[in-house]
């Protein structure tokens, strides 16, 4: 059984670009949803406890897991959403920095690439930053619940939830407004950091949280 994980923040702490309403309905609702989906899949599967990583890598691509895969993924993408935004705005610095400049540019040039890539996608899905593990940087875009976790040799460092209701409330139809008033204010570049250290083979990545077991579970809910 995985949890909802609690946002990092207060829920007005991403204003004005996510208000607190959004992240109400975000949060407590559309990520609440796929947690509780991805609980109820897998205890009618009677599937022991295993890291979401290991759920989302297996089910990749399996026509009789699809629902599984679609759950289990976006529970993951939105606690790393989560936790790759911060209420304090921030700039990349040190190797990432340098990284972005060799890759891009510029941070002005990555936020245009990344603008462009979330604003032509075309419906649902989540535009990232990656680093493989020569430390080479790029933006892609994945559809619906895919995420990266599933291309090897991909670290994610950033994502921004392509959704309408990640922007709806807030910037109605505007993904382009969305997406650029969430880059100027929005990255942890401190996680981006960090991440961007274990691609290259130094600490561990973000990992979702554990899940309890059964047993644990039970023992909680009696106590
Ligand atoms: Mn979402």
């Amino acid at each position: 059984m995985f949890s909802l994980p609690s946002l990092p923040y207060a829920y007005d702490a991403l204003a004005p670009v996510m208000s607190e309403r959004t992240l109400r309905f975000h949060h407590d609702k559309h990520h609440a949803t796929y947690v509780k989906t991805l609980n109820d899949l897998l205890e009618k599967a009677g599937r022991p406890p295993q890291p979401l990583e290991e759920i989302v890598r297996q089910a990749v691509g399996k026509a009789d897991e699809k629902k599984l895969f679609n759950n289990a993924a976006q529970a993951w993408n939105h606690a790393f959403f989560w936790a790759t935004m911060a209420a304090k705005r921030g700039a990349p610095s040190g190797e990432l920095a340098r990284a972005i400049d060799t890759g891009f540019g510029g941070l002005a040039q990555l936020k245009d690439k990344m603008v462009a890539k979330g604003a032509a996608h075309f419906g649902s899905g989540w535009v990232w930053l990656t680093a493989d593990a020569s430390g080479a940087l790029q933006v892609r875009a994945t559809h619906d619940a895919d995420d990266v976790l599933t291309k090897e040799g991909l670290t994610p460092l950033l994502v921004c939830d392509l959704w309408e209701h990640a922007y709806y409330l807030d910037h109605q139809n505007d993904r382009k407004g969305f997406l650029e008033a969430w880059f100027e204010a929005l990255p942890n570049w401190e996680f981006a950091g960090y991440q961007f250290s274990a691609a290259r083979g130094r600490g561990e990545p973000w990992r979702h949280p554990a899940p309890e077991s059964h047993q644990d579970g039970r023992q909680a809910r009696a106590g």
